[in-house]
């Protein structure tokens, strides 16, 4: 698998500051688990379904309210919140009830994660029932220290900074604390920002990898696999120590 630094300023950025790390912070969908599983997809496809029929339009029109409100609002939530009254438990209840059937353990994926030396959260813009519920599916939600969910942020999302915000204010750390992953790039654009460490997380069939290369500098490193990245990143952690 293809680790890439993308400069050799931003590498030797993450060397320095790695060892100061106590947060670990995972977006949930297509990050924590692969594209490839189809899950976020049905979710988005659900999510296109449920504009077309509350709002009575047809899948062009809906698809461009959608993109309208994904950029504005950063989640078609938030538009459908802002502007059409609509009530977010309802919107959250229907698009996430999909099949989560295709996500297995990872054995792997669980060792490395609890080899992390501090705590470890979800900062997601679905809900946290549905991360509850795709954590227990693989094996992980016992790992997890805190679930910032949309909620949690007032309805204002990733990558609003209000949500980056509210996130450190609950976790309690300052940015230099904080690693995200993140498998869409435009959301690590504030974190890093604020001094955040940033990886760019492209799993194989990845939606994202087109849009994603406007924003790229915004990661300190990417990889196409999640366990790779970990492994890696805990071995400069180790090294940082010795
Ligand atoms: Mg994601």
């Amino acid at each position: 698998m293809r680790v890439e630094f993308l400069s050799a300023d931003l590498s030797a950025a993450l060397h320095a500051q790695i060892g100061q790390v106590r947060h670990w912070a995972f977006d949930l969908d297509d990050t924590l688990y692969e594209p490839k599983s189809g899950v976020f997809r049905d979710v988005r496809n659900r999510i296109a379904q449920y504009v077309e029929n509350r709002l009575e339009l047809n899948p062009a029109e809906a698809k461009t309210l959608r993109d309208q409100y994904h950029k504005k609002y950063g989640a078609t939530l938030g538009g459908l919140i802002a502007h059409h009254g609509i009530v977010a438990e309802e919107y959250l209840g229907m698009v996430h009830a999909v099949s989560l059937e295709t996500l297995t353990p990872c054995a792997e994926r669980r060792k490395l994660l609890a080899a992390l030396p501090g705590k470890r959260h979800i900062f997601t813009n679905s809900s946290v029932a549905h991360a509850e519920r795709v954590l227990r599916q693989l094996n992980l939600l016992d790992l997890v220290d805190c679930i910032f969910d949309v909620a949690a942020t007032n309805w204002r999302p990733k990558p609003q900074q209000v949500a980056y915000d509210g996130f450190l204010k609950r976790i309690a750390a300052t940015p230099d604390e904080v690693i995200l992953f993140e498998d869409s790039a435009v959301n690590l654009v504030p974190a890093k920002a604020l001094g955040m460490v940033t990886v760019l997380i492209e799993g194989a069939g990845s939606p994202n990898l087109e849009r994603n290369r406007a924003y790229e500098n915004a990661a300190d490193h990417k990889s196409e696999d999640l366990n790779h990245s970990l492994q890696m990143l805990l071995n400069l952690v180790v090294g940082n120590e010795s």
